[in-house]
């Protein structure tokens, strides 16, 4: 272990989502504002090696790295609110430790030894949160903890932090993330589930240094003192985590509940200078004080989960808030959608995006939604799906390619304008075999894309099997819907817009990944800047 790292375990108790990745990311913000170099890893329960195979119902959005790792949605939050790139280490899970554990006992790595949880199962976690530090490369690393404290599946997790506190006490803290209920009954907080909570980690070994509650009320003095003598923390160490109107106010709240001065003591740290969060604070004044408002329809089968389309929906705040401009998200499935409700369902809106996703349902109501956009100059932005239906809906509305289709969904159509990829039809396993994160992609020189990101060589993050069949290209390019962007090595088209319209981009990859507070998704920008546009005219 690098002596210079610090390590903050985050975890959770009384129940599920209470926002621990929002508080881990808001620390580290804080952390990062004072000046220390910070980074943020999950470490997810379940026994899946990764969430790339798991429906989006139960498990929300699949964030993509650079690196290509598929990955829990809250490292989503944690790139928006660090603008630092995480990567494959920042994310582990139980599966992930046991495949590895196991394929050291066949290597025989154990020498004949009874292979256990503890300690190897341990010492495998205890390996995974240290490599994250990358030999000092950061200052202070927070560990989520999935779950909640008591959770069978999260035991080893909670003992590997036990055998960290006790290994480096100087260089370890436990913060954790509770909730003190409000009863209407009694008009008042209660603090026993929190209470009880503290008990149960104190069963496994550990001791908490910071309790962050989360509440609906002011938690007072009074109440943070009998937290504090109940759970033994000092009462600067009870901090109040009070519901915000937005994520992006949390940092600000954790800072004037003195959360980041509470954690550099504890963890025997200066205090460097106080954290610069005028970029931070900028934003959330744009955020509140919208001069213009848009109203996006965003196209999905998963829209009753809004989950499923977390970095969507946070690119579309960053970039309303460079546009100065609210964006009214409306959720539409696209299962609903036909030929006779198109236009009273999809009225009003001033832009239209369809979302990423894999399979046959709700194919039909994106044709007609992508058809509806590009015949009436509606701004349209379609990712990676999204793109590929907006080819099939050219192919057969405009090319005349009446059952186009991706093999995706038609393995025998007469015109596979999109197809899948070389490379993927040798693959049977589905885990972690897709064209998977960042790939240089070069633009055409003014074209709308090329316009939003001011230069033409970009890159951007991929997870997708199925590609644009360059057989058909130059039937599209003779028809009005061109290649704006390739993929350099390969000649993949990545972006495809019609030149002819007021702004059509369609992206084989995905902007929303890396849009953050600090730098606002360009592609995002200019499509709520076209929206805006639009519904001024
Ligand atoms: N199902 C499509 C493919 O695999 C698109 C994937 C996506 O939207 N992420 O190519």
């Amino acid at each position: 272990m690098s002596n210079s790292t610090k390590y903050v375990f985050v975890t959770g108790g009384v129940t599920s989502s209470l926002g621990k990745g929002i508080i881990s990311a808001s620390l580290a913000k804080l952390l990062q504002a004072r000046g220390y170099t910070t980074t943020i890893q999950k470490l997810d329960p379940y026994i899946n090696i990764d969430p790339g195979t798991l429906n989006p119902y139960e498990h929300g959005e699949c964030y993509v790295t650079d690196d290509g790792a598929e990955t829990d949605l809250d490292l989503g939050h944690y790139e928006r609110f660090l603008n630092v790139p995480t990567s494959q280490a920042n994310n582990v899970t139980t599966g992930r430790i046991y495949q590895s554990v196991i394929e050291k006992e066949r290597r025989g790595d154990y020498l004949g030894k009874t292979v256990q949880v503890i300690p190897h199962i341990t010492d495998e976690i205890k390996e995974r949160i240290q490599a994250v530090a990358k030999n000092g490369q950061f200052d202070i690393v927070i560990t989520e903890i999935g779950g909640t404290v008591g959770d069978i599946e999260s035991l080893p997790y909670v003992e590997a932090v036990r055998q960290m506190l006790w290994e480096y006490e100087n260089d370890c803290i436990v913060v954790h993330l509770t909730l003190v209920p409000y009863l209407s009954a009694a008009g008042e907080l209660k603090t026993k589930p929190t209470q009880h909570s503290v008990k149960q980690l104190l069963e496994l070994g550990v001791q908490p240094d910071v309790l962050c509650c989360r509440t609906e009320h002011e938690l007072d003095l009074g109440l943070r003192k009998k937290i504090a003598k109940f759970c033994n923390v000092s009462v600067n160490a009870v901090i109040e985590a009070r519901d915000a109107a937005s994520i992006y106010d949390v940092p600000v709240l954790m800072q004037a509940e003195e959360l980041d001065t509470v954690v550099l003591e504890k963890l025997g740290l200066s205090k460097k200078q106080s954290p610069k969060l005028d970029n931070w604070k900028a934003f959330l004044e744009r955020l509140k004080n919208p001069k213009h408002t848009v109203k996006i329809g965003l196209i999905g089968k998963y829209v009753e989960l809004k989950d499923a389309y977390k970095s969507i929906s946070e690119a579309f705040i960053h970039a309303g808030v460079s546009n100065e401009t609210k964006v009214e998200l409306s959720w539409i499935h696209s299962e609903t959608l036909d030929p006779e409700n198109i236009a009273t369902e999809l009225s009003g809106l001033d832009g239209i995006l369809v979302a990423p996703g894999f399979g046959s349902r709700g194919i039909d109501g994106k044709i007609e939604a992508v058809r509806f956009a590009r015949e009436n100059n509606i701004p349209f932005l379609g990712i990676c799906l999204g793109m590929q239906i907006a080819v099939i809906e050219f192919a057969r509305n405009v090319l005349g390619l009446s059952d186009a289709h991706s093999t995706e969904m038609s393995e025998n159509t007469n015109a596979p304008v999109i197809s899948m990829m070389e490379e993927q039809k040798r693959i049977s396993n589905m885990g972690g075999t897709m064209r998977l994160g960042a790939y240089k992609c070069e633009l055409k020189p003014n074209s709308n894309t090329a316009k939003a990101y001011q230069n033409n060589n970009i890159s951007e993050r991929h997870r997708h099997r199925y590609e644009f069949n360059n057989q058909y290209l130059s039937d599209f390019e003779a028809k009005g819907m061109v290649a704006a962007g390739r993929n350099p090595e390969t000649g993949l088209v990545e972006v495809v817009e019609i030149p002819t319209h007021p702004w059509f981009v369609g992206v084989q990859f995905h902007p929303e990944y890396k849009s953050t507070v600090d730098a606002p998704h360009p592609l995002f920008v200019a499509f709520v800047k076209a929206a805006l546009k639009n519904k001024k005219h």
